[in-house]
C-alpha cells in the first residue's frame, strides 16, 4: 500500500511519564506526533522538546470527550497530512480496595481507558481505513490486565478491558491491513505521573516499604531484578509498530523485567 513519506502518530497522554517516553521514541525515529494530554500548556511544552511543530504539536484532549478526541484526530490530518499510528496511553490509577471504590471511582477509570481508548481508537480506524495505507493502533494496558492483585479492581478490569479490545481490533480491522498490539508494563515507578500522583504512596503502603524505595522494591520482585522506566515502554512500541514486525497483530508484550508466576 502507499504510505505518508513521514509517520504520523498521535499519543494520548503523552505530556508526561510512559505517554512523553512514546512520544520522544517515535519522533527520534522521523515520525511527526501530536501530543494529546488534558492540559493544553504541558502538552505544547512536551512537543516543544521534541522540536518545531513540524515535528510535533500539543493538543487538549480529554479522551472522554469525543470532540476532544475528534479535534485531536484532526489537528494530526490537518498540522501533518494523515495518520498512522495511534497510541492508547492515557490513564490514572485510583488503587483502591473494593469496598473504597466508589461507583464514581469505577465510572472514572472506565471511562478514561477502556471507554477513551474505544473512542480514540474508533475515531481513528476512521481515518485510517479512508486512508487505505494500514497504519496501527498500540494499546499501553497494564500487567494488571492479566494477573490479579489487591487493591486495584476498577483500575485492573478496565486494563482487562482494554486487552480484550486489541484482540477484538486486531479481528475486525486486520483487513485494512491495520495492526492491532498492546503492552503490558509493571512496575514503572521513575518517571511515572501515576506515582507521583498518590498511587506510588499506596501501593508502598500495601507492600510495607518506604514510597521512594518502590521502584528498588519492583526492581527486586522481578525475574530479571530490573527496573522497568518508560523508554522500556517506548522500546516495545517501536518494535510493534517497527519495519520488523509487520506480521504481528493481537499480541501483547510484557515490559515487566519479568514476572514470577504466583
Ligand atoms: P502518567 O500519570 O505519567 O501519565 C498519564 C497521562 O495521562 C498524564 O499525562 C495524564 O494527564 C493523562 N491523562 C489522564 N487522564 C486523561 C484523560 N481523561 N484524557 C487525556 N489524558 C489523560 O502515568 P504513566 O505511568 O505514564 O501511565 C501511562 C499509561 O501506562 C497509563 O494508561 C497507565 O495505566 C499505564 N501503565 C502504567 C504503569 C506504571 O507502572 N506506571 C504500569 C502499567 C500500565
Amino acid at each position: 500500500p502507499a504510505s505518508h513519506a513521514t509517520r504520523i502518530a498521535l499519543v494520548t497522554g503523552a505530556a508526561s511519564g510512559i505517554g512523553k517516553a512514546i512520544a520522544t521514541r517515535l519522533a527520534a525515529e522521523g515520525a511527526c506526533v501530536v501530543i494529546a494530554d488534558l492540559d493544553l500548556q504541558k502538552a505544547q511544552d512536551a512537543a516543544a522538546e521534541l522540536g518545531s511543530t513540524d515535528v510535533a504539536i500539543g493538543v487538549a484532549a480529554n479522551v472522554t470527550s469525543p470532540t476532544e478526541i475528534q479535534a485531536a484526530i484532526d489537528a494530526c490530518v490537518l498540522q501533518f497530512g494523515g495518520l498512522d499510528l495511534v497510541v492508547n496511553n492515557a490513564g490514572l490509577s485510583l488503587s483502591k480496595p473494593l469496598l473504597e471504590t466508589t461507583d464514581a471511582d469505577w465510572d472514572l477509570q472506565h471511562n478514561v481507558m477502556a471507554k477513551g481508548s474505544f473512542m480514540v481508537s474508533r475515531a481513528a480506524a476512521r481515518v485510517l481505513i479512508d486512508q487505505q495505507m494500514g497504519g496501527d493502533i498500540i494499546y499501553i494496558s497494564s500487567k494488571n490486565s492479566v494477573f490479579a492483585g489487591p487493591n486495584n479492581i476498577a483500575y485492573s478490569a478496565t486494563k482487562a478491558d482494554q486487552a480484550h479490545q486489541v484482540r477484538l481490533l486486531a479481528v475486525e480491522l486486520g483487513e485494512h491491513g491495520i495492526k492491532v498490539n498492546g503492552i503490558n508494563p509493571d512496575g514503572v515507578v521513575r518517571g511515572s505521573g501515576i506515582f507521583s500522583g498518590g498511587w506510588g504512596a499506596k501501593r508502598a503502603a500495601v507492600y510495607g516499604v518506604p514510597e521512594e524505595e518502590l521502584g528498588a522494591y519492583y526492581a527486586k520482585r522481578t525475574i530479571l531484578g530490573r527496573e522497568v522506566l518508560p523508554d522500556h515502554v517506548a522500546n516495545a512500541v517501536a518494535v510493534l509498530t517497527g519495519a520488523d514486525l509487520t506480521h504481528t497483530t493481537g499480541l501483547h508484550i510484557p515490559v515487566d523485567a519479568g514476572v514470577a508466576a504466583a
